[in-house]
């Protein structure tokens, strides 16, 4: 199957993490923290919908400011996800500029920030560049059953705190199902091609029961008064693929409470971004900063079944020493941590 989702790591491994996520299907992009966007043209910045923030630790959020430069005059709501307490921070951040000549900017920019606390319903709040971004409170968010919290186009997002002294946000992004139409099926039963394969499509991903009937056409004009069939008949029609999944895990003790938080959010998914500052001989330095070595980055991703990993946060201690700390990751997770590579 194709890649659709792109995500990329910004800074290499020992940079400051950032992760870039680009869908086919959208325009819109997904950024996972902003300690160092100069990495991204301007053009990039600009496709950024959504950004996740981990926490608020300098070499998370420093360049956020890149960002913000040249999305003022432009017409756009930016989606933030953040620890709680950050849209404080936010609007601290935003504080620190004069904003006093705003309303001759005709495009107003706007930021919604959602806290992902411990524990839905979850705080929103809203800053728009019109009012000098003073605060508004929103409704709160309760994610959905399965755990999404927000939504750009075909992608939903989850976050969950991880314990880092401080809450770090873990994120799992996920595509919706493919349902692609089995083409040879449908001639082979002599049924025609037409708009009302959208309408079956449809019925397949609401999970409309087997006796919901579905009218069969090849022209919009022959939609009424169209022959019916169950959609019980019709399933074999449709094949069901699952979207693509990106994690991205940062900044967390390695405590039993933190690997499940993480290893659920992570579960299947196509590419593991997992923070990996410190190798296994210097554990005692990672529980002290409240990080992971590569054993436990390692183990979660393999407790997590994940196809890719890509591990990032080394810390500039072992310049020089990349392989040897890949090679500690991989002997945790088992396996190649690129198949493709491999
Ligand atoms: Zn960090
Ligand atoms: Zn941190």
């Amino acid at each position: 199957m194709t890649p659709t989702l792109h995500p990329r790591l910004l800074n290499g491994r020992a940079g400051d993490p950032a992760v870039f996520v680009e869908a086919m299907h959208a325009p819109g992009a997904v950024l996972f923290d902003c300690g160092d966007l100069s990495a991204l043209s301007t053009g990039h910045l600009l496709r950024v919908e959504l950004l996740g923030v981990s926490h608020a630790h300098m070499d998370h959020w420093a360049d956020f400011d890149r960002l913000l430069r040249p999305l003022i005059g432009r017409e756009k709501t930016l989606q933030l996800v953040g620890p709680e307490g950050f849209a404080a921070r936010l609007h601290h951040r935003l504080a620190g500029y004069t904003w006093n000549l705003v309303d001759r900017i005709p495009a107003d920019l706007v930021f919604e920030v959602t806290e992902a606390g411990a524990a839905p319903p979850f705080p929103r709040a809203r800053f728009r560049l019109h009012t000098g971004f003073a605060r508004e409170d929103l409704p709160p968010v309760t994610p959905e059953a399965d755990g999404t919290l927000l939504r750009l186009g075909r992608l939903g997002l989850r976050a969950a705190p991880l314990d880092h002294g401080t809450p770090s946000l873990g994120f799992a992004l996920a595509e919706d199902v493919h349902l692609n139409l089995w083409r040879t099926r449908l001639a082979e039963r002599g049924l025609p091609t037409g708009p009302w394969l959208a309408t079956l499509k449809r019925a397949v991903a609401e999970g409309l029961p087997d006796d919901h009937p579905v009218p069969v056409f090849a022209r919009a004009l022959e939609a009424a008064g169209a022959p019916v069939q169950p959609l019980g008949a019709l399933r074999e029609l449709v094949v069901a693929t699952p979207g693509q999944r990106v994690a991205y895990l940062t900044d967390f003790a390695d405590t039993p409470a933190n690997r499940a938080v993480a290893v659920e959010l992570a579960r299947g998914a196509d590419t593991l971004f997992v923070e990996a500052p410190f190798l296994a001989a210097d554990a005692a330095i990672a529980a002290e900063r409240m990080h992971l070595t590569t054993t436990a980055a390692g183990e979660i991703a393999r407790a997590a079944g994940v196809r890719r990993v890509e591990p990032f946060h080394l810390s500039p201690r072992y310049l020089g020493r990349e392989a040897e700390w890949l090679a500690e990751i991989e002997a945790a997770f088992g396996r190649p941590l690129n198949p493709q590579a491999a």
